[in-house]
């Protein structure tokens, strides 16, 4: 995992994008979008560090990754390149939600953090009137029970 981090590291550098130059949503505004969506106090809670990377996913179907323990996001480049603007978003503050969750909640299965991370993204693409793009089944590529609804803790 260490090497996988450096090599997204470096090449976040040769590529100089950034998952904000192709966004018209601030992180600030998506932070606090995910934190509200989720009932989630996330005073004290520093924005992430999110790079864009070239690392070869584009065939497997991920299109970000969170770093657990870390403040680090990466976004593969080539879904950079090949996305409306709005869905790229959506993979953005999903895995923005991976990091909040990380954060504030401390253990937890896979299953629970892709529950938490798919509400966060699917609300998104509500809220910018993209229902057509929500994926709901998700849970069925994971192999996780259909997930209940988020609640306030
Ligand atoms: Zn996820």
């Amino acid at each position: 995992m260490k090497k996988l981090l450096l090599v997204g590291i470096a090449a976040f550098f040769l590529t100089g994008s950034t998952a904000e130059d192709t966004t018209p949503y601030s992180e600030d505004y998506l932070m606090d979008f995910a934190c509200t969506v989720t009932y989630t106090d996330c005073s004290g809670l520093q924005l992430p560090h999110i790079g864009v990377t070239q690392l070869n996913w584009a065939g497997s179907g991920v299109a970000g990754m969170y770093f657990p323990g870390t403040d680090i996001i990466l976004i593969d480049i080539d879904f950079l390149r090949g996305l409306p603007e709005l869905e790229l978003t959506s993979i953005l503050v999903h895995e923005m939600a991976h990091y909040i969750y990380d954060q504030t909640r401390g253990a937890h299965t896979a299953c629970e953090t892709e529950a938490f991370a798919w509400h966060v993204g699917n609300s998104f693409l509500v809220s910018v009137g993209l229902e057509d793009a929500t994926i709901y089944d998700w849970y069925e590529w994971y192999n996780c029970a259909a997930p209940g609804p988020v609640v306030a803790e």
